[in-house]
């Protein structure tokens, strides 16, 4: 019985073991997490890159956790997509995002507050009534809402997609293709689809400039999105050289640690008119 039992432990690996444990504690608590306040937003400014004045800001979720302190968006967002909390968690975000923003502009600070959408979240039934709602609730003026959305979530049934978009262009929202560059966008789609702005992905502008693919593609990048009209903002940009290349090569709107870290509602706040002033 005692080998039979040791034969047994031996196909557990304990870690294994643990970690879907701990997920399903996890699990449990993410379902009461909005209830119980322990989410926040950080806002990342976007400056443009001519004079470095702001112009919007990434809204980035936070956790938190009662035990295990602030947890960013990679320990929670994949469970919350496996079991549908995303829908309400982004529903969060979204009224959070938008309630800043009208505060924003009602203190003369005119920013666009973009959020980052989850598929589930996007191809729910009622999406886009519940931006509509969200929008007259909040008195947002249009125009001021963007989101983000990856390239998988555009290209996948593209006829639905740019119904969708037009129905959220038609109310006012800005749409941004989140990681350009990293997923697997046909250009003759794109060119179907009502986009207003691409994001160079970091994993590109890491390696500015000294890399000739990453260089190459950057700057692809950036005379593509000017030659459909887009606006194209790089992600991820840490220094000086960085900045400069992008300058140059004509990228419109910079985003990264360089520029700022995320910052909370009132912090944001405080860097925006420090900057403006
Ligand atoms: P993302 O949309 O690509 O967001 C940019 C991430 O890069 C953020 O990480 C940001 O803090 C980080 N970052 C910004 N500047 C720099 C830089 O100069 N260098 C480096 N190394 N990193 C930089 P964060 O906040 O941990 O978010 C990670 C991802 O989580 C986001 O990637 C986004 O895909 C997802 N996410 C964040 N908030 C939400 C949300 O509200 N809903 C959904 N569905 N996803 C979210
Ligand atoms: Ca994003
Ligand atoms: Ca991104
Ligand atoms: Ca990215």
């Amino acid at each position: 019985a005692k080998a039979r039992g040791r034969a047994t432990y031996a196909i557990f690996e304990p870690q294994v073991a643990t970690s879907a444990y701990a997920n399903l504690v996890l699990e449990g608590q993410l379902g009461h997490a909005i209830e119980h306040g322990e989410f926040a937003l950080l806002f990342q400014p976007q400056v443009r890159t001519r004079d470095g004045m702001p112009v919007g800001v990434e809204a980035l979720i936070r956790w938190q956790h009662p035990e295990r302190g602030l947890l960013a968006p990679d320990e929670f967002i994949a469970l919350a997509e496996q079991h549908r909390l995303i829908v309400p968690i982004g529903a969060w975000v979204l009224r959070e995002a938008a309630r800043c923003a009208r505060h924003w502009h009602q203190h003369g600070l005119d920013l666009t507050v973009a959020v980052n959408l989850s598929t589930l979240q996007f191809q729910a039934p009622g999406f886009v009534d519940s931006i509509d709602r969200l929008l007259k609730e909040t008195g947002l003026p249009t125009g001021w809402l963007e989101l983000e959305l990856t390239e998988r979530m555009l290209m996948d049934d593209v006829p639905a997609v740019r119904e969708r978009l037009l129905q959220l262009r038609a109310l006012g929202v800005k749409l941004s293709v989140d990681d350009f560059g990293t997923g697997y966008s046909s250009l003759a789609h794109l060119k179907e689809l009502p986009i207003d702005k691409m994001k160079i992905d970091r994993s590109f502008v890491r390696e500015l400039p000294g890399q000739r693919q990453a260089t190459a593609i950057a700057r692809a990048i950036i005379q593509l999105a000017s030659g459909l009209g887009l606006g194209v903002v790089a992600e991820g940009v840490e220094t000086d050289a960085q900045r400069r290349f992008l300058a140059e090569a004509g990228c419109e709107q910079l985003q990264g640690l360089g520029i700022s870290p995320p910052l909370t509602a009132p912090h944001l706040e405080s860097w925006v008119r420090s900057r403006r002033s």
